[in-house]
């Protein structure tokens, strides 16, 4: 991803049918010049021709979806899990909810739609589920399992489209019929494109499950009832409103052009018809003078257009038409094992009908599953002038350009007059010092890899009982110019001061450059009132960790594409990534721990025996699950990270450990912003763990104890 020098900034919003389409090309294709970004609310997309068919449970969870990250980081893409607010295109600049703004040279949108509340007042206390987006509907439906769990319930579904129906079959089979679904909608299935023998089928199935139907404009949504304009009541329990699609306020207030439905108009190459460097694609887009319903399948064709057209483009060349299709396949799922198939006149309700469903729909969703493809050759396109990293000079010309900097320093006011070098006032004459780096994982948000830096190297000062005061970093920015500088500096700086605020030290120096390998290093200065030295350990105290380990293997698992690891797998991953130890050295300094020190690139077996050889002490320990990020041991047997063979030649003479034990390997894994190893008095066990609970909301690891010194350091014992 970083061998090239990157002009131009294609950003991606939501990670809808088409836009996945582009990220799977580049997946084959280096596009050299070019750096991509997705932004998407969700970790995950769901594919909606399977969502049915995960509601009634023939799929699971992980079926319908695409996970993102994995996407982007075959991609070469970077994931910004986020979401945008606003969108202003005289500066092509996107606001979003919680990271600093991105500006883009060019820009898809493929964000799908929202229900349509327009005209119906939903009252706060009703319970009213959207249907739209369909990762919602996904997200909320353990919520409405538990509101029908409880009684026999009746639903309505506002709609009346073939989406309504689908929904309720899938619903009622997800629920074996115990409960009574009504259908109320000011239109029943007045879709064009079905035939009259569909819309026979689709009512006997209807009839046969118990589904009931109601013509009637709905206006508004309580607790217990709906209101419908004539005046007439209808009682239920719980709604989902499957009335149509509408877009987001951040979208519709945009410069860009709208239909008269207030979707985002489209020329036939799907460019915004008034801003020629945003396409948009999806339920969001209305093709100029070519209205079509939304769906699904609609937003997989124009993907396929999409990802040629914006390549086109960068390139300068000329767009390929979307010529949107009048009719095509309608596959509903019905029964179990069956399916309404719907096409011009054709109708046929049959076990086939669900295989062809099946297999088209696999055959979409599997383009996007990476898992055990350890590597894929990928085609070199090239962007228009774009230039080689070869032509940069190497020691101080590799700085990054001085506007960006004085620009990113005048934003943050810090210091803006660009010092030489910084006065530090302290009272203290107990000074801490030490220097981390750590490389950038391709993909990763570079804010959250500001934050794990800082925690990374806070870790060192921590360790030596000490708290930080100030910092200085250094940043590798990727080759690369404008906006694309300034979005890596600004991130990476963004993630470390959003670390450094709440430790109240101060950035008082830095330097940037580029390079091919970006990453930051980090100095810190700390403070210590007691120093904490490897030597202090003493027999009988127990040790701990402050978190669990694994961070070296799950990363080489997950960005190996090992089907072991999914999406929530990582998100976990990063959550501990992204925890800090501060509060759990504060809690270990408050029972006068004797000894800390931080699990880093040697792993905890290279450490704790660090500790025991200064202390003149073994260590006994115990290795259970508890020890693990993630407890899935097929995955510590089959992975290991880079720094495992080293961690192992130079720790294993000093531990025994039975080679049937199964976690041993956890043992040498490196880790980034590892856990604390603290120790503490036996007396004070019970408080310490209660203490730590309360104070961190999860428990400390107990994994053993020192002793008196024996032929090896560390005992590992069954
Ligand atoms: C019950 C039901 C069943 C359906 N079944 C089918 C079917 O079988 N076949 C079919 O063709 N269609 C079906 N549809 C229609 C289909 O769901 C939509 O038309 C389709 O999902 C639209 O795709 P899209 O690519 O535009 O966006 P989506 O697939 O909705 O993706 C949009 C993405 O953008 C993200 N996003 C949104 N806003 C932001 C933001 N501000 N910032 C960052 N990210 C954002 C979202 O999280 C989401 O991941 C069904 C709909 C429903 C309600």
């Amino acid at each position: 991803m970083f061998e090239n020098n990157f002009t131009k900034q294609l950003v991606l919003i939501g990670g809808g049918h088409a836009n996945v389409q582009v990220l799977r090309k580049l997946c084959m294709n280096t596009v050299k010049g070019l750096h991509t970004i997705l932004i998407s609310e969700n970790f995950e997309a769901t594919y909606s021709g399977m969502t049915p068919g995960y509601i009634h449970k023939d799929f699971s969870k992980e079926e319908i979806s695409i996970d993102l990250q994995r996407l982007c980081f075959n991609a070469g893409a970077t994931f910004i899990r986020d979401k945008v607010v606003k969108i202003e295109t005289n500066y092509q600049k996107l606001e979003l909810q919680n990271l600093p703004s991105i500006h883009y040279d060019l820009l898809s949108i493929n964000t799908g739609s929202i229900s349509n509340t327009k005209g119906i007042k939903i009252e706060n206390s009703s319970k009213c589920f959207f249907v739209k987006p369909i990762s919602l509907l996904v997200k909320n439906l353990s919520e409405i399992d538990q509101i029908i769990k409880k009684k026999k319930s009746k639903i309505a579904i506002i709609g009346g489209g073939v989406a309504s129906y689908e929904l309720a079959f899938s619903l009622s089979r997800r629920h074996k019929n115990n409960l009574e679904i009504s259908i109320v909608g000011k239109n029943i299935l007045n879709e064009k494109n079905l035939n009259k023998k569909t819309k026979k089928h689709i009512k006997k199935i209807s009839n046969h499950l118990g589904i009931k139907e109601l013509l009637g404009e709905v206006i508004s949504i309580s607790e217990t009832h709906l209101t419908l304009k004539n005046g007439d009541t209808f009682k239920c329990d719980l709604s989902l409103l499957s009335s149509g699609a509408d877009i987001e306020n951040w979208l519709s207030n945009s410069n860009l052009n709208k239909d008269k439905n207030g979707f985002i108009s489209v020329d036939n190459n799907l460019l915004s018809t008034n801003d020629k460097s945003v396409f948009v694609t999806g339920d969001a887009c209305s093709i100029e003078n070519n209205f079509r319903p939304k769906s699904g399948v609609m937003a997989v064709r124009q993907g396929e257009v999409l990802k040629e057209n914006i390549f086109l483009k960068l390139t300068g060349k000329s767009l390929v038409k979307f010529k949107p299709q009048k009719n095509w396949l309608y596959l509903v799922g019905t029964y179990e094992n069956y399916a309404l198939l719907n096409y011009f006149f054709l109708s046929f309700h049959g076990r086939w009908c669900w295989k062809l469903k099946k297999w088209i729909d696999r055959g979409f969703i599997n383009k996007f599953k990476f898992t055990n493809h350890m590597s894929m050759t990928k085609k070199n396109l090239e962007l228009e002038k774009s230039k080689d990293v070869k032509m940069y000079c190497q020691g101080c010309g590799s700085k990054v350009s001085k506007n960006t900097l004085v620009n990113f320093l005048n934003e943050e006011n810090s210091n803006p007059d660009l010092l030489d070098a910084s006065i530090i006032n302290t009272n203290s004459s107990n000074i801490l010092q030490s220097i981390d780096h750590i490389k950038l994982f391709t993909s990763l948000n570079p804010y959250d890899f500001g934050v794990i830096s800082y925690l990374h190297s806070q870790n060192d000062i921590l360790s030596s009982g000490g708290s930080v005061q100030t910092i200085s970093v250094s940043q590798a920015l990727p080759f690369s110019e404008g906006i694309i500088e300034k979005f890596y500096m600004e991130y990476f700086m963004k993630g470390i001061k959003s670390e450094s605020i709440k430790d109240d030290s101060v950035i008082v120096s830095g330097h940037s450059y580029q390079s091919k390998e970006p990453g930051i290093t980090i100095t810190m200065n700390g403070v210590f009132e007691k120093q904490i030295s490897k030597n202090q350990g003493q027999e009988d105290d127990l040790i701990y960790l402050s978190k669990p380990l694994g961070t070296g293997y799950l990363l080489a698992a997950y960005f190996n594409n090992s089907d072991f690891l999914s999406s929530i797998d990582f998100q976990n991953l990063l959550e501990w990534l992204k925890k800090g130890n501060s509060k759990a050295s504060e809690i270990s300094k408050s029972f006068k721990s004797n000894i800390t020190t931080d699990i880093s690139g040697f792993g905890l077996a290279s450490h704790l025996s660090d500790i025991c050889k200064s202390s003149k002490l073994s260590a006994e320990i115990k290795l259970n699950e508890e020890i693990m990020i993630n407890k899935n041991i097929r995955i510590l047997e089959n992975f290991k990270s880079t720094g495992f063979d080293n961690n192992y030649s130079s720790s294993v003479n000093k531990i025994l450990i039975s080679d049937s034990n199964k976690l041993k390997n956890i043992l040498y894994d490196p880790q980034t912003n590892g856990p604390l190893l603290l120790s503490i008095h036996k007396k004070d066990q019970v408080e310490f763990e209660k203490k730590f609970q309360l104070e961190l909301g999860f428990s400390p690891i107990l994994i053993g104890k020192f002793k008196k010194s024996g032929d090896k350091l560390i005992n590992v014992i069954d």
